[in-house]
């Protein structure tokens, strides 16, 4: 029980970094090249502490930034979003690399 609970606290501070991490990247993410560089860094690591302590994405951080380039979004510039009313469903397009998610909306 004692071991449950320290991977706990671990666990919350993981998710505190990657709060933290997401706000300094967002910071980033409109500004110079360099800026830009730097913004994905930190949702690479993110992702690295993300995966090491088995934290699923959360909704918010599925419409934060791109799973396969770590590019953080802003929308109108490193994201486009669309909207297929056919089939009700609301398009991400990254504007880095290129993939597009799909998620369903009423
Ligand atoms: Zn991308």
């Amino acid at each position: 029980m004692k071991f449950k609970k320290q991977k706990d606290v671990r666990k919350k501070i993981a998710l505190e970094r990657i709060d933290l991490l997401l706000k300094m990247a967002k910071a980033k993410a409109k500004g110079g090249p360099e800026d830009l560089k730097l913004s994905k860094r930190y949702v690479q690591l993110v992702e690295r502490i993300r995966k090491r302590f088995n934290i699923r994405r959360t909704d918010e951080m599925k419409r934060a930034y791109c799973k396969q380039c770590c590019a953080y979004w802003v929308p109108g510039q490193t994201l486009k979003a669309r909207f297929d009313k056919k089939n009700k469903l609301k398009l991400y397009i990254c504007q880095s690399c290129g993939k597009v998610y799909k998620y369903p909306y009423k």
